[in-house]
């Protein structure tokens, strides 16, 4: 089967497509005939060796598709031979074929097709426990949400507004703004041009924000820390302009006895019946017309280091995914 492997880390040249062994399910697991996958900034922390891996091994972290056999004793409710499944958050995605554990498996509801269901999967559940379980956003809330025309950005920004937060948000231009706005964001500040922390607190009457939900890390993070009110929260989620440097907690305390946390979805999505239930969410928002997916870059399985390059560029807004 054809596959992208990494065997040195490095730029998105490090992506091959190789010929490899269709692998075959263990117990608890499932093969699964992949139709297409999503492409994360994960990947890019994967390829760099950001998130350390053992060489060589095949990218991808989410995908959707047909389950083509299940290994010895694997006995999911749902998952059998012929179900149109999705998963997030096991490695293996850009390849024909994928064993992924069949816990790891959701149902995909019927109207909803592969391509959305691979692209909502990570970044939907991502942007759903943010908002609904790190810092549950509250109406009369105002959440300040980074990179907001990103593919992340524009899911987080709806489900913020879904449960009645005011949503500020930042992004690089005047276009990305639009798209931002269309998401539903009251207000859409471009950081690549105004100090986004001043802005938040005008906009706010100089009371800063609830929470600011930071994927983008070292560029962002002390305006972030600085813009937010007495108690607020810093739900630092990435790392896309780079890695924050350490951080002394004293400066919880002199801003205003803040909260910090860095959340991963792998501990929000660790327990089948969260799993369930958040993937139910997303893709059942989807169904039914409440959540909008942006999947402007579709690619073939083979420019996946064109993918990379776009997502790295800046250059890209919404999803990107690839068929299989
Ligand atoms: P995006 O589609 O949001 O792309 C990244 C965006 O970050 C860019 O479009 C860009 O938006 C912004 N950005 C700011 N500075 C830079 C920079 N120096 N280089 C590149 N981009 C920059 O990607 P994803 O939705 O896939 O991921 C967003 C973030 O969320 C990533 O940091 C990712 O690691 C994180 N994430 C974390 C998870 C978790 O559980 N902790 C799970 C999923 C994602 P603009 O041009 O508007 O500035």
């Amino acid at each position: 089967m054809k596959a992208i492997r990494v065997h040195q880390l490095g730029g998105p040249e490090a992506l091959v497509l190789e010929d490899i062994p269709t692998p075959t399910p263990s117990r608890g697991e499932a093969l699964v005939k992949v139709a297409a996958a999503g492409v994360n900034f994960l990947d890019v922390y994967q390829r760099t060796g950001r998130y350390p891996l053992l060489l060589p091994f095949t990218l991808g972290m989410e995908g959707a598709g047909t389950v083509e056999s299940l290994g010895p004793d694997t006995q999911i409710a749902g998952i059998a031979p012929g179900a149109r499944v999705a998963w997030a958050m096991h490695l293996g995605s850009f390849a024909e074929y994928a064993v992924v554990p069949a816990t790891k498996l959701v149902p995909v509801p019927a109207g909803i097709d592969d391509r959305s269901a691979a692209a909502a999967m990570l970044q939907g559940m991502t942007a759903h426990y943010l908002c609904e379980t790190t810092y549950p956003v509250k109406s009369g809330e105002t959440a300040l949400i980074h990179a907001g025309a990103g593919g992340t950005g524009l899911l987080l920004i709806q489900m913020c507004k879904r449960r009645g937060a005011r949503v500020l948000t930042t992004v690089s231009t005047p276009e990305k703004a639009e798209l931002a706005r269309g998401a539903g964001a009251d207000e859409v500040i471009l950081y690549t041009q105004t100090d986004f922390s001043a802005e938040a607190r005008r906009l706010t009457d100089g009371k800063g924000v609830h929470v600011v939900y930071d994927s983008v890390g070292k560029t962002t993070f002390d305006g972030s820390l600085a813009c937010l009110r007495p108690r607020g929260y810093l739900v630092l989620f990435g790392a896309a302009s780079g890695a924050v440097p350490p951080v002394d907690p004293m400066v919880l305390a002199q801003k205003g006895s803040l909260f910090l946390t860095r959340p991963s979805l792998a501990n929000y999505a660790a327990e089948r019946g969260e799993l369930l239930q958040r993937a139910g969410d997303v893709l059942g928002w989807i169904a039914n017309g409440e959540l909008k997916l942006r999947m402007e870059h579709v690619y073939p399985l083979a420019d996946v280091a064109q993918a990379h390059r776009d997502l790295e560029s800046r250059q890209t807004t919404g999803k990107l995914v690839l068929v299989i």
